[in-house]
């Protein structure tokens, strides 16, 4: 067998080499080589191979003489040392960490890439310094003294941070740990050094710090005060503020001691208020008042927030108490004043109700009285026009009088509409009727343009005409001598539209958005003859509203003309037969009746006596309730006319009592009052009244009652 058939066949070309080499060397010639055999049973093993020739006395090759060893087991360890070598290489290269070997002198030995990466050194450089070198002078006295201890045997390692000086100057801040190796005798080999970058993490613990330091003097520098408590609630910190406001101390504001300085009375409620957002975890809100050092309370506002775990659970609270004590006096100041303003608003109302009614009593005589003169009429031409003035004066007065206890009725909510189907012709005649006398004096052309079909509305046909009453009067007054009104309505869809334009002085632009208002007066009206309150509109507009409607007004500007429109829903459920015409006063003669006048106002009760008497009446007055009863009982009036408002006894009472006289149950009495709300006509129907008029009596009214009353007799 040769040699070759024994070795293995990837070592078996080097061999070949070796072999030739050795076989022409002559007498020194040696073979000397490890290589493997493969053996029969196919196994590899391997062998170092000593060979030597030997020669005769010309150099030439007699033999060779060899030696093989099994060097198999020495192979294999080798291996094994060299792969854990590696491994450690690895290790060291590849840590995420800087890792060194350092001799007890300080000479770096062996340096891992980490290392020269995070002092900017390259290796080789930093194999030529000590980390003494690159060391930060005020850090290397703390590290020599570690290093003592170990070179000493006191110690077998050490940690500390320390700064290193990168090549570049600057300062790297490390976390070193430092253990040693020691020879036999247990002296230092070298030191193993594992440096860790805590740059960031440093930066990172100093910006934190730095950020509660200016939460800290954010909470101490804001007039807010800011507290935290425990997941119970328990305060664990308050700001100074705290403190500088109610002077207790840091101990006594911990806990439940705040409390103390709470207002006794809001502390039960702001117990509770506490607790409760403690058990669901909601934000808590409150506010108390807070007793400062001076003993005086101010006002706060508290709003508290937990701050949860991971899992949800609470870890803390956080909250901030505001002083916003000067506020709350300011709102309370404000709501006062508010009141203040709505009880005078109400108290002049008030005025403005009993001023209307007021007013309007010496009306009545005095209507009375012209009426009497007329009637008498022996004064010629000059007394007949005197009359007629007065006449026109005094219908100018009962008008300004009505509207300021209509308006001063609505803003309190007194008026209430007796709305049925009516047609808006008949309401529009009524208004036109009324105004034609002022239109006609002041020589204005007056057109109307109604639907050809009879439009129904739902409305209290007195306020209706009212409305349009107005509205024709003010196009009246506000036009120049000879001007032209027009008076158009016009059905659109579900709606009437009503216009009252007029060619007179107009309104301003600015003006426009303010003549509904209550007193709203364009300043030139005074000079106007027929001047007014500036409440016309305002009532206007009110029972437009109240009828569903809305009422607007253009101008082009002063001295264009203005234009009023009214809006009314159409009422579509109603048959036009239903619907009632406004009815004309009526005139007729009547036979006498015997008619008792009880009023306190005696100019009142005697006028109208007197204008009754020419009409043809047998009168009696009475000036109290005790007087009526009395005339009642002697008189025995078919009529009687009986005030309410009356000394010793009141109207109800007189009323009750006459019915109980004889023949009692037979008089119509009706009431005569200023007060014509639904529940005032209720009160005189409950009190035995048949009938309900309202002061000053229209005579045209009263006498259309007789006369029914005579027709029923
Ligand atoms: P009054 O007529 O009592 O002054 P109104 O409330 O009826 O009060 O009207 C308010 C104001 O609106 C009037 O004073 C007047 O300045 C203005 N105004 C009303 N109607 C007209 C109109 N047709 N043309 C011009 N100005 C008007």
């Amino acid at each position: 067998m040769k040699v070759s058939e024994l070795t293995h066949p990837d070592d078996l070309m080097r061999d070949s080499e070796l072999i030739i080499r050795f076989l022409q060397g002559g007498a020194d010639a040696k073979y000397d080589n490890e290589k493997r055999y493969v053996r029969k049973d196919g196994g590899i093993r391997w062998v170092a191979v000593t060979a030597r020739a030997v020669t005769d006395i010309e150099g030439r090759l007699l033999h060779t003489i060899g030696v093989v060893q099994d060097i198999t087991e020495r192979r294999e360890t080798e291996k094994t040392i060299l792969e854990s070598h590696q491994r450690f290489r690895g290790t060291f290269e590849n840590a995420a960490v800087g890792v060194a070997h350092v001799a007890p002198d300080g000479k770096w030995l062996q340096v891992n890439a980490r290392l020269s990466e995070l002092t900017g050194y390259e290796r080789s450089e930093l194999l030529t310094r000590t980390f003494q070198d690159i060391t930060h002078p005020d850090d290397l006295d703390a590290d020599m003294a570690h290093v003592q201890r170990l070179l000493a045997g006191e110690a077998e390692s050490y940690s500390m941070e320390k700064r290193y000086f990168r090549k570049d100057g600057s300062v790297v801040l490390v976390n070193l740990t430092v253990s040693c190796m020691r020879t036999a005798e247990g002296a230092v080999d070298f030191f193993i050094a594992v440096v860790e970058d805590i740059s960031e993490r440093k930066q990172a613990e100093i910006e934190l710090h730095e950020s509660e330091a200016r939460y800290r003097a954010l909470t101490e520098a804001s007039a807010t005060v800011v507290w935290r408590t425990t997941a119970d609630g328990e305060v664990i910190f308050s700001s100074n503020t705290w403190r500088d406001i109610t002077g207790q101390t840091e101990a006594e504001t911990r806990g439940w001691g705040w409390l103390q300085a709470i207002h006794p009375d809001d502390r039960d409620r702001t117990i509770n208020l506490w607790l409760q957002p403690l058990k669901t975890k909601t934000i808590h809100e409150n506010q108390f008042r807070v007793r400062t050092h001076d003993g005086t309370y101010r006002w706060f506002s508290v709003r508290g927030v937990p701050i949860c775990n991971a899992d949800g659970t609470v870890r803390e609270w956080i909250g901030a108490n505001t002083d916003f004590h000067d506020r709350k006096m300011a709102e309370e100041e404000l709501r006062r004043l508010a009141a203040e303003l709505s009880d005078a608003d109400r108290r002049k109302d008030e005025f403005l109700a009993t001023l209307a009614h007021e007013l309007r009593n010496p009306l009545a005589p005095i209507r009375n009285g012209l009426q009497l003169m007329r009637l008498i009429d022996g004064s010629g031409e000059a007394g007949r026009q005197s009359l007629e003035i007065m006449d026109r004066q005094l219908t100018q007065m009962v008008r300004l009088v009505d509207d300021l206890m209509d308006v001063s009725r609505i803003s309190t909510g007194k008026v209430e509409l007796r709305k049925m189907p009516v047609q808006l012709a008949d309401i529009l005649n009524s208004a036109v009727e009324t105004s034609r006398p002022l239109i006609e004096q002041m020589g204005h052309e007056l057109q109307i343009t109604l639907p050809e079909y009879p439009v129904i509305i739902n409305a209290d046909p007195t306020r209706m005409s009212q409305v349009f009453l107005n509205l024709l009067n003010n196009a009246a007054k506000f036009s120049d001598q000879g001007g032209c009104i027009r008076l158009t309505a016009e059905q659109h869809d579900t709606d009437v539209i009503v216009s009252v334009r007029d060619t007179g002085i107009g309104i301003a632009a600015d003006q426009l958005p303010h003549i509904f208002e209550m007193f709203a007066q364009v300043d030139h009206s005074l000079e106007k003859s027929q001047g007014g309150l500036g409440i016309g509109l305002s009532l206007v507009k009110r029972l437009v509203a109240m009828h569903g409607g809305s009422v607007m007004a253009k101008s082009e500007g002063a001295g264009m003309g203005s234009e009023f429109i009214v809006r009314l829903p159409v009422d579509k459920n109603s048959p036009v037969e239903g619907a009632k015409t406004a009815s004309q006063p009526e005139h007729d003669s009547i036979p006498p009746l015997r008619i008792l006048i009880v009023d306190d106002n005696r100019d009142s009760a005697d006028s109208l006596s007197m204008v009754l008497k020419l009409m043809g009446h047998d009168t009696r007055t009475a000036y109290d309730g005790e007087e009526a009863v009395a005339a009642a009982a002697e008189f025995f009036p078919r009529v009687i006319l009986l005030d309410i408002g009356l000394p010793k006894l009141n109207g109800y009472e007189t009323c009750r009592r006459i019915r109980e006289q004889k023949d009692g149950m037979n008089m119509v009495i009706i009431a005569q009052t200023g007060w014509g709300q639904a529940d005032d006509r209720q009160r005189t129907r409950d009190a035995g009244f048949d009938h309900h008029m309202v002061k000053p009596v229209d005579l045209n009214e009263l006498q259309k009652l007789l006369a029914e009353l005579q027709a029923t007799k």
